[in-house]
């Protein structure tokens, strides 16, 4: 009994994420906030989010990390200054997501390259999910395609990602074809 008791004590610890769980309630804070979303201001979001963000140069293989610090328990997240800035939003993005879904499950996370063993276990693969819906949202990604272009190029600078994520998440929302 008391291990459960324990659990459930450290599980209450996130009050605060209760009600963001999914890359929308994220968009929707970010909204409230009166931040940019369109695309969405990952940074600031994080920031909003309680998470301190640094930019450091870190070896080629690593994309970044988010540490609970032990002593003030606060998370700190670093992104590897040396990628394109497109690959740090993703970075940015793929930390948050561990900040939110799997706080509970680990206090540290260290990435590295996403797209080539990103998959390797779930946490991995939901926080590359929750990445890509939170940096090219459904909506916007098909109204974009709908209204203005489907050429991976034009998307990827649109929503500030590469164009590898752009692929992964075309195929994700059912397009398939030569330019997506
Ligand atoms: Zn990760």
């Amino acid at each position: 009994m008391a291990f459960i008791r324990k659990g459930m004590v450290k599980e209450r610890k996130l009050p605060e994420f209760e009600e963001l769980s999914t890359p929308e309630d994220l968009i929707k804070l970010a909204e409230s906030k009166g931040l940019n979303t369109d695309p969405i201001n990952i940074t600031e979001l994080a920031q909003e989010l309680g998470v301190t963000v640094r930019f450091e140069p870190l070896e080629d293989e690593v994309s970044g990390s988010l540490v609970k610090e032990k002593r003030s328990g606060a998370w700190v997240m670093k992104v590897n200054s040396l990628h394109h800035p497109h690959r740090q939003r993703f970075t940015i993005a793929h930390e948050l997501a561990h900040r939110i879904c799997h706080a509970a499950n680990s206090d540290n996370f260290e990435d590295k390259t996403f797209f080539r063993n990103g998959d390797s276990n779930w946490m991995e693969a939901e926080a590359n999910q929750f990445a890509a819906a939170l940096l090219m949202p459904e909506n916007s990604f098909v109204n974009y395609i709908d209204n203005v272009s489907s050429k991976v190029e034009d998307l990827a600078n649109y929503f500030q990602v590469s164009s590898m994520a752009v692929r992964v998440r075309a195929k994700v929302l059912g397009y398939e074809g030569h330019n997506l």
